[in-house]
């Protein structure tokens, strides 16, 4: 699938102002409800920073879904939908003390940590709560790894987890995250394992877990294909058997970018095509969109999006593609060898697929005069709608 016909028909008819994002909301509701089919022992929390558009929590809530926050501001788009505080999870390692009262005030009772300060904060802000922790896991095949910045050491979140109870706190269980667009699924399953092992070094201590966090991490279709979401579901189901046995805990899984990014197409336009001296052949395509207002992920040219032009077909030819801003580095892919039509001018429409995860937030609010990205939600053809970025920061 490139475009839905309904995404089509919305940029046919309407013919938005470039760059924006459009999203099909019913394509959103498919890929909850194929999560949900394929993996019916997990609870979906959706990652809200995948995109935060209301419509789209919306929609989600509306299929049941819970979600996934990492700050006050995205807990209120959440309660904002009518979802209830128990289906809100804080799961932010880094947090503010007052952010987690203002949380707590409001309801929710599930929060992540990986520290011991963190802890102490919880036990003061958030008494009684059900914290779960998160541990560092070892992972390869993620396009978009996570790194060491969240997550400890299994042996200091047991000695942190043994902890919780006489700090006033409900120490429910342990979380990972095996790398966002992670194309390998057999990567939950040596941490699927490590939890296990927790579980199993704490029941020694008297301190009985319930729950585990499977984080995000299944992809979107980018450039390279992908496995269909029954592969992921039928590893970590196998692995979950394989290492808690008969009686499983409380699962929880936390997508972002598989349930939006297929979603959403970016249209752009061309601003300019040049060549830097007259015996090269290729081209350098500037377009109205880059790194700062909406392609964030190609730092590194890490994800690498498909593109659709209205010379496909056409004869093609080696391109540099790069953004409008001033600041040189944004240039969307240099190293990656991208090929579009010779035809291709300014004025002409450049489609990036698969968009609909990690772009219309993740942009500066006005980098040399440009504005954020608009994002125009449709379904079955009707635009139902408009958001406006600028109101998701106020
Ligand atoms: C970003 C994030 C996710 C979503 O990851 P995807 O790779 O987009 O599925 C899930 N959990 C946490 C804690 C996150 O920070």
């Amino acid at each position: 699938m490139t475009m839905t016909p309904a995404v089509r028909q919305f940029l046919t008819e309407a013919a938005p102002a470039t760059p924006c994002l459009v999203v099909d909301l019913d394509v959103v509701t498919h890929n909850y409800c194929t999560l949900a089919r394929a993996l019916p022992l997990a609870e979906i929390f959706y990652a809200v920073k995948a995109n935060p558009a209301p419509v789209i929590l919306e929609r989600l809530a509306a299929q049941g879904s819970s979600f996934d926050t990492a700050s006050r501001g995205e807990i209120d788009l959440c309660l904002a939908t009518g979802a209830p505080a128990s289906r809100i999870s804080f799961g932010n390692t880094i947090k503010k003390e007052a952010d987690i009262a203002y949380a707590y005030a409001r309801g929710v009772r599930l929060f992540a940590f990986d520290s011991d300060a963190e802890l102490e904060k919880l036990s003061r802000a958030a008494p009684g709560a059900q914290v779960f922790c998160r541990i560092l896991v070892e992972t390869q095949g993620a396009e978009w790894p996570l790194s060491r910045k969240f997550g400890c050491a299994p042996a200091m979140a047991e000695r942190l987890l043994a902890s919780a109870p006489s700090l006033g706190l409900d120490p429910v269980g342990v979380s990972f995250h095996v790398g966002s667009q992670q194309t390998d699924c057999t990567q939950w399953d040596r941490a699927i394992a490590a939890v296990a092992g927790l579980f199993a070094r704490l029941a020694e201590q008297g301190v009985y877990l319930s729950l585990i966090n499977l984080g995000g991490g299944m992809p979107a279709r980018y450039r390279d294909g992908i496995p269909p979401v029954e592969a992921y579901a039928s590893a970590i189901g196998a692995a979950l058997s394989e290492h808690f046995g008969a009686v499983l805990p409380r699962v929880i899984i936390e997508p972002g970018r598989s349930m939006v990014g297929n979603a959403g197409v970016l249209q752009s336009e061309v601003v300019l095509v040049s060549r830097k001296s007259d015996d090269e052949d290729v081209r350098w395509v500037y377009l109205d969109v880059g790194k700062f207002n909406g392609l964030a992920e190609t730092m590194d040219e890490a994800i690498k999006y498909r593109i659709e032009t209205s010379w496909d077909g056409a004869e093609t030819g080696r391109v540099i593609l790069a953004g409008p801003t001033c600041d040189s580095a944004d240039i969307l892919y240099e190293r990656t060898p991208y090929h579009l039509p010779l035809e291709l001018q300014a004025g002409d429409k450049v489609t990036f697929l698969s968009t609909g995860a990690y772009t219309s937030t993740y942009a500066s609010i006005a980098f040399n005069g440009f504005s954020p990205l608009q994002t125009y939600c449709v379904s079955e053809g009707t635009v139902v709608a408009l958001h406006d970025p600028a109101r998701l920061a106020a």
